[in-house]
């Protein structure tokens, strides 16, 4: 048997998650087991695969809860979000003493499922598995999938009119903690409630902080990082509503997420983001203006008699994001580059540059920087002259000694080969969908080690066809 799970966060703060349990799925198959990650957690693989594995891996254990939340959806408040077809299933430590949430989309409809039927279907469980585990090998924060669970079940359609397979997903988080927890709070509950939210919140993400104001400020820096890190891998989160925006700083909820061929500012792939507000040059802006609404939940707790001072702190904080994002950003572009060590400011005017150029040259964003890193990357550009010259600025920051040739080794580390590009995870999903699970397997497979050229793999190392009009649906 296994150790039950905890239940910290339910016991903190009951206000905010109701006793609920999760639907029994009539014939449920494992359709992959994330086995790297289970051991992770201390669980023996072989034994999530039988009969009492099954059962925690479709949340048939006592103490599930559906958790309250709101948001912001598109800029727009929204007072009641909440798990409208997932449940926490609990917490587990694992033996290095880390606690993650073990949350199980899919599971039926909730008091929170607003008119939804509480359902998921295989296709995007699995999207959500694939773009968790390639931002995982990549060491961008991320929740991942423990188990992609088939249900059995035929479901409604999202798009078209043929039903669609019935999944559950599995989901680790370090929690599920967001800025729409607290928005909920702020909306909805007395501000002691929300005093005991920073409390928890700070006890199991950042410790070593203290008080309402710290906890913004550690949840800044935590975004600056994982934004940068989006930007520099060319992810496209797609909703990056403050309901999907975790305060531990993993990234959460990939549902019309996407992943950009060519190098463009102004990529949008998520059909229901009309307006481009997610594109992925916003991205940086938005998650700034998501912290700007987790400061508002705050200020009345960072200096109760004192709503301007308060606002001033908290506006302080805020006001760091950009550098912070900026020294992320440069940190890491500069690692891909292969430059040792360089100001930020060297560092970042060689960037602008850069994106200028691939934009301009329609250049594909993972290739040029593994080129970059193996030779060739001037062949990818139409015109080589803007290119050269931008070369012969990046040089000298690789310095010349050892230094440098560990800062070439490091590039092959930094610039992936394998990424989940729109045209090839969308085949592997279609195929999914008709029983053949096969290409998203070796998908799978594939962005775990990213790094690494396997022959047999040739065919996802381009954009593959179509990749320009491609577009995500939000029935996730
Ligand atoms: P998301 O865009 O996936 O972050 O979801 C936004 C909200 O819609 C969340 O509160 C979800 O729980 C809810 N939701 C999404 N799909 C369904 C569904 N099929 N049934 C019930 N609620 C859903
Ligand atoms: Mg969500």
């Amino acid at each position: 048997m296994q150790t039950p799970l905890e239940h910290t966060y339910a016991a903190a703060v009951p206000e905010l998650s109701v006793p609920w349990p999760a639907e029994k799925p009539p014939r449920p198959e494992i359709v992959w087991l994330n086995e790297e990650l289970a051991r992770e957690l201390g669980y023996d693989p072989q034994q999530l695969r039988s009969e009492d594995g099954i059962a925690l891996l479709t949340g048939q254990i006592d103490g599930t809860v559906a958790q309250a939340y709101a948001g912001h959806q598109f800029g727009t408040p929204n007072p009641q979000l909440g798990d409208g077809r997932a449940v926490l299933l609990g917490e587990r430590v694992d033996p290095a003493g880390r606690r993650h949430d073990l949350h199980l989309k899919g599971a039926g409809r909730t008091p929170f499922a607003r008119g939804g039927d509480g359902k998921a279907p295989l296709g995007p469980m699995l999207r959500e598995a694939v773009i968790g585990e390639w931002l995982h090998a990549l060491g961008v924060p991320t929740t991942r999938a423990l188990a992609v669970v088939s249900t059995g079940e035929q479901i409604a359609p999202r798009q078209g009119v043929t039903p669609e397979p019935g999944a559950l997903l599995l989901r680790v988080a370090a929690s599920h903690l967001r800025v729409g927890t607290f928005e909920h709070a702020a909306w909805h509950l007395d501000p002691e409630v929300r005093e005991r939210l920073v409390e928890y919140t700070l006890t199991r993400h950042h410790p070593s902080a203290d008080g309402p104001l710290a906890l913004l400020d550690a949840v800044t820096g935590a975004q600056a990082e994982l934004v940068a890190q989006w930007m520099l891998a060319g992810f496209v989160h797609g909703v990056m509503n403050t309901d999907n925006m975790a305060l531990s700083g993993e990234g959460i909820d990939y549902g019309p997420c996407a992943v950009l061929d060519e190098h463009r500012r102004g990529a949008v792939f998520s059909s229901i983001d009309r307006g481009g507000r997610y594109a992925y040059g916003n991205q940086p802006g938005i998650a700034l203006w998501n912290l700007s609404r987790f400061a508002e939940t705050l200020v009345e707790l960072i200096d109760p008699g004192q709503p301007n001072s308060a606002v001033d702190a908290a506006t302080e904080v805020l006001e760091g994001f950009e550098a912070r994002y900026l020294e992320a950003h440069a940190r890491g572009l500069a690692r891909k580059l292969g430059i040792p060590s360089a100001s930020s400011e060297e560092v970042r005017g060689l960037g602008d540059d850069l994106f200028v150029l691939l934009e301009q040259q329609t250049v594909d964003h993972t290739m040029f920087f593994r080129a970059l890193a193996e030779g060739g990357a001037e062949g990818l550009f139409n015109e080589s002259d803007p290119y050269r010259a931008w070369v012969s600025r990046l040089e000298p920051l690789r310095g010349g000694d050892g230094q440098a040739d560990d800062a070439a080794a490091a590039m092959l580390n930094a610039n992936p080969i394998y990424i989940p590009r729109n045209v090839h995870l969308d085949a592997a999903l279609r195929a999914a969908h008709l029983g053949d699970l096969e290409p998203v397997r070796v998908l799978l497979d594939a962005v775990s080690d990213p790094f690494t050229r396997r022959t047999g793999l040739e065919h996802l190392e381009g954009p593959g066809n179509g990749g320009e009009h491609f577009l995500t649906f939000c029935g996730t």
